[in-house]
C-alpha cells in the first residue's frame, strides 16, 4: 500500500479523505477541467510587474542576476540574494559548490530556469480587442472591493493554458525565503516543532498548541504548498534519455516520494497531503455557499453560445458541489463576539493579505503567476465564507445580496485555484497507481 493512500477524516472536519477522492476524481475533476479551458476562465488578468514590497533585492533578482551578471559569462554568480539564516547560508554554499563543481553548468541552468519560468505572453490582436468589450461590460458592474491594482496599466491578460503550472527549476534560496517568510512571519504556528523547515521534530503537532482558527490558517497555506509541489512532481521535466533526443515531461514518482513519503520527511508527508484535502474542502464549501450567486452571474465573453455553455457547465458543477453532504462548517470559526475574537479575525485577514503581497517577491514569473492566482482564489473563498448574514453548511450567498459582489478576476481565480487543488488530488491517484 502506497503511503499516499490516505484514509480517515480530514483534520478539523468530519469529512473522509476517501469520499473527497471519489467526489473529485469521478465527478468534479472532469467537469472542471473542461470548464477551465473555456475563454472566460483561461484568460487571467494579473499584474506581474509589481515590485516586491519586502526585500530590496526584489522578486526578479534571483533570475535577473543570473541572467545579466552571470549567464553571459562562465562564472559563479556574484549576487545571489542575501540570506540571513544558517540553513539558507548552507543552502547557498551548497548551490555555489555545485556550480563550481560544474555539476550542472551555470549557463545551462540559467537558460533552463529562464526558459521554464518564462511566460508565453502570446495573445492575438483579435483577442486583445475582445478583452476591451469584456472590460467595458465588467465596468458596468458594481464592485464590492477593488482588487489590488485592477485599474493599473500593468495589468495584463495571461493565457493560463499556454502557461501551465509545472516544474520550472525554481529552487534554492529564493523560494526558501518565500516559504520561510510565509510560515514564520505570516502564519500562525505552534511555539515549537510545528512541522515547517529544517528544525521540525518528530513530535510536531499543531493540535496541541493552537486554536481552531490558527490551525485552519496553517492548514490552508500548507495545503496550497502541497498542491504547488505536487504539480511540479506531476509535470516534471526529465533530461533526454541516455543523453539523446529531447527532454520530456512526465510524472516524477521519485520527486513525489522525496516530498511526501513519511520515511523521508520526518513523518510530515502524509499530514501535508491531508492538508491539501483540507484546503480543497474550504474552497469546495465557498463554491457551495456562492452557488446561488454564481448561477445568476452570467459568464460574459460576448459569444452567446459560448456564454450559455459555460453557464450550463458552471451550474452542473455547482449542483454536484451543493449536493455533497459533508461540507466544512465555517460557523465553527470566530465564535462569540469577544474582543479577543475580533482581534484574531483581524490578524487572520492581515496575515492573509501579507501573504498575497509576498507573491510579488516570487522570482520566477510562471510560479508568480500561479502563486498570485491561487492566493487570490483562496482569498476569494474566504471572502465568500465570511460574507452574508449567516454561516454554516446550509448558508448561501444570494444574488440579490447588495453588499456582496465578485469581480471577474476573483471568479476566474476562485475556479482556477479550485481547479489546481482538484488536479492535485487527481495527481495523487496517479502516483498511487505508479507506486503500486
Ligand atoms: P520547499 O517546497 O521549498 O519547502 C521549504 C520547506 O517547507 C521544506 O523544507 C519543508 O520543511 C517545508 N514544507 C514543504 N512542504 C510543506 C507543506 N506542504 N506544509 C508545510 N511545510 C512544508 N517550483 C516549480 O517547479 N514550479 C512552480 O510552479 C512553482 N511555484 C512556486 C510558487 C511559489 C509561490 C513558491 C514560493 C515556490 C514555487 N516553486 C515552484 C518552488 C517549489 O515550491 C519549491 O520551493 C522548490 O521546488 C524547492 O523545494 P524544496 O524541496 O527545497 O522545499
Amino acid at each position: 500500500r502506497c503511503f499516499c493512500k490516505l484514509q480517515g477524516e480530514v483534520d478539523d472536519c468530519s469529512c473522509k479523505v476517501e469520499s473527497l477522492d471519489s467526489l473529485n476524481n469521478n465527478k468534479i475533476y472532469p467537469i472542471l477541467t473542461s470548464l477551465l479551458s473555456r475563454n472566460y476562465f483561461r484568460y487571467f488578468k494579473v499584474n506581474l510587474k509589481k515590485s516586491c514590497p519586502f526585500w530590496s533585492d526584489d522578486s526578479r533578482c534571483a533570475l535577473r542576476d543570473c541572467h545579466v551578471n552571470v549567464c553571459q559569462k562562465d562564472e559563479v554568480p556574484i549576487k545571489i540574494p542575501d540570506v540571513d539564516t544558517h540553513s539558507e547560508k548552507h543552502e547557498r554554499n551548497k548551490y555555489l559548490k555545485e556550480l563550481n563543481e560544474g555539476k550542472q553548468g551555470f549557463e545551462e541552468r540559467c537558460a533552463e530556469e529562464r526558459e521554464l519560468g518564462a511566460l508565453d505572453a502570446t495573445i492575438s490582436e483579435e483577442k486583445k480587442a475582445e478583452f476591451q468589450t469584456w472590460k467595458e461590460y465588467d465596468e458596468t458592474l458594481p464592485l464590492f472591493c477593488d482588487i489590488d491594482d485592477e485599474h493599473s496599466n500593468d495589468m495584463e491578460y495571461v493565457d493560463l493554458l499556454l502557461n501551465p503550472e509545472r516544474y520550472t527549476g525554481y529552487k534554492g534560496p529564493s523560494p526558501r525565503r518565500i516559504w520561510r517568510s510565509i510560515y514564520e512571519e505570516n502564519c500562525f504556528k505552534p511555539e515549537k516543532n510545528y512541522g515547517y523547515g529544517p528544525d521540525y521534530g518528530k513530535d510536531a503537532s499543531i493540535e496541541s498548541s493552537m486554536c481552531l482558527e490558527k490551525r485552519v490558517f496553517f492548514r490552508l497555506i500548507s495545503g496550497l504548498h502541497t498542491s504547488i509541489n505536487i504539480h511540479l512532481c506531476d509535470k516534471y521535466l526529465f533530461p533526454a534519455k541516455n543523453g539523446f533526443g529531447q527532454s520530456y515531461w512526465d510524472h516524477n514518482l521519485q520527486e513525489f516520494q522525496q516530498r511526501f513519503d513519511p520515511a523521508l520527511t520526518h513523518d510530515q508527508g502524509p499530514q501535508r497531503l491531508k492538508n491539501l484535502y483540507f484546503t480543497y474542502l474550504i474552497e469546495l464549501r465557498a463554491l457551495a455557499k456562492a452557488a446561488p450567486y454564481l448561477k445568476q452571474k452570467g459568464f460574459y465573453t460576448g459569444d452567446n453560445q459560448e456564454d450559455e455553455d459555460v453557464q450550463k457547465g458552471v451550474n452542473d458543477l455547482l449542483d454536484i458541489i451543493r449536493k455533497f453532504p459533508d461540507h466544512f462548517d465555517e460557523s465553527q470559526l470566530f465564535k462569540g463576539n469577544t474582543k479577543e475574537m475580533q482581534q484574531l479575525k483581524s490578524e487572520f485577514v492581515l496575515h492573509f493579505r501579507n501573504i498575497s503581497r509576498i507573491m510579488d517577491c516570487v522570482g520566477c514569473d510562471k510560479c508568480k503567476l500561479w502563486g498570485k492566482l491561487q492566493v487570490l482564489g483562496m482569498g476569494t473563498a474566504l471572502k465568500i465564507l465570511f460574507s452574508g448574514d449567516s454561516m454554516g453548511p446550509d448558508s448561501i450567498v444570494k444574488s440579490q445580496d447588495k453588499d456582496f459582489q465578485l469581480t471577474r478576476t476573483e471568479i476566474v481565480a476562485l475556479f482556477n485555484a479550485f481547479g489546481r487543488l482538484s488536479s492535485s488530488i487527481h495527481a495523487i491517484e496517479t502516483f498511487r497507481k505508479l507506486a503500486s
